[in-house]
């Protein structure tokens, strides 16, 4: 199983059968698909008060299934869970008030709330529908001539409607790099790393560095590049650990080590309040990511940055 979350699905995504019309059509229909619900970018669970017996609610798609096709909502083909078709269906529309099956299976809930308290196969399953829905609706229009787009191979490419233009878009995945940078210890002073505070994290919360990255440059460019312009630090030997795919809305995290050749930190104070070093025993100190006493948090549990965090402080501590 993927050690991130997000990562980890079980279904088969059975990419053949998005572009078989006549197939799709009969499981739109059918009583034994499935779906996951979107309203508003929230997902449906079972229960959105953070108990740690969350779920994702799984309805009939027959219980919304005509409506969706006849009212133009998003919708996507996810695949199959086992034999069963799942879909992934938004119903920000007024939909979801005419439907009491819904009503009564479980609630909306922001995926950032409650991502880490579902079944790791299940969060992934919703981080997916979350995110190809989040792109068809941020892709209604084309970007070359204006004409609206249409969905084809069941929600998963978007063409422009204008016969002379046919322009075709791709679900997206924009890529950001973020690095572990540790210095290595010298004269009895342990290997540390660089956290920083950006100012829209909550109080006390530090993570590692990241940004996306740009056309023109290789990953490892965009993590020296990164660093460089962030911190001042100047690195070498970057290596590559793992990826996430974080659905907010649609971004691959891709996660680094580096060794920094500098020490010194020069704060670009447009993207960080501050940012230090820290040996692996002050960050072991930190409070959770929710603990609003903690003078120091670490970040988020469901994110790369903290799966990189915790690999390095066990390696520390061996
Ligand atoms: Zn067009």
């Amino acid at each position: 199983m993927s050690p991130v979350r997000y990562a980890g699905g079980v279904l088969d995504r059975a990419t053949k059968l998005r572009e078989d019309e006549d197939w799709i059509s009969a499981a739109l229909v059918s009583e034994a698909a499935m779906a996951v619900l979107l309203q508003d970018d929230r997902n449906f669970v079972t229960r959105a008060d953070r108990r740690e017996d969350t779920r994702a609610a799984i309805i009939p798609l027959s219980t919304v299934g005509e409506r969706v096709v006849t009212s133009g909502a998003s919708w996507v083909f996810l695949g199959l869970d086992g034999e069963v078709p799942m879909f992934g269906v938004d119903v920000s529309s007024q939909l979801i008030g005419e439907v009491p099956e819904i009503r009564d299976a479980g609630e909306f809930a922001d995926l950032r709330k409650i991502g880490s308290l579902v079944p790791p196969a299940e969060a992934a399953m919703l981080a997916y529908a979350r995110a190809m829905i989040a792109w068809q609706k941020r892709h209604r229009f084309c970007t070359v001539c204006g004409s609206p787009m249409e969905s084809q191979r069941a929600g998963h490419l978007r063409r422009c409607t204008n016969p002379d233009c046919k322009l075709e878009s791709f679900p997206r995945t924009d890529p950001v790099v973020i690095m572990l940078v540790t210095r290595p210890s010298s004269g009895g002073q342990p290997e540390r790393c660089l956290l920083g505070r950006h100012t829209r994290l909550p109080r006390g919360a530090y993570s590692l560095l990241a940004g996306f990255v740009e056309p023109g440059e290789s990953l490892e460019e965009a993590v020296a590049r990164e660093m460089w312009e962030e911190s001042g630090v100047r690195v070498l030997d970057v290596r590559y650990q793992a990826s996430q795919p974080w659905p907010f809305p649609y971004t691959m995290m891709m996660g680094f080590r580096a060794v920094a050749e500098t020490e010194e930190i020069v704060l670009d104070t447009d993207e960080l309040e501050d940012a230090r070093w820290f040996t692996a025993a002050e960050v072991s100190q930190f409070g959770e990511w929710g603990d609003e006493t903690a003078t120091f948090r670490v970040p988020r549990s469901d994110s790369v940055a903290r799966y990189l965090l915790d690999a390095w402080i066990a390696e520390q501590s061996r």
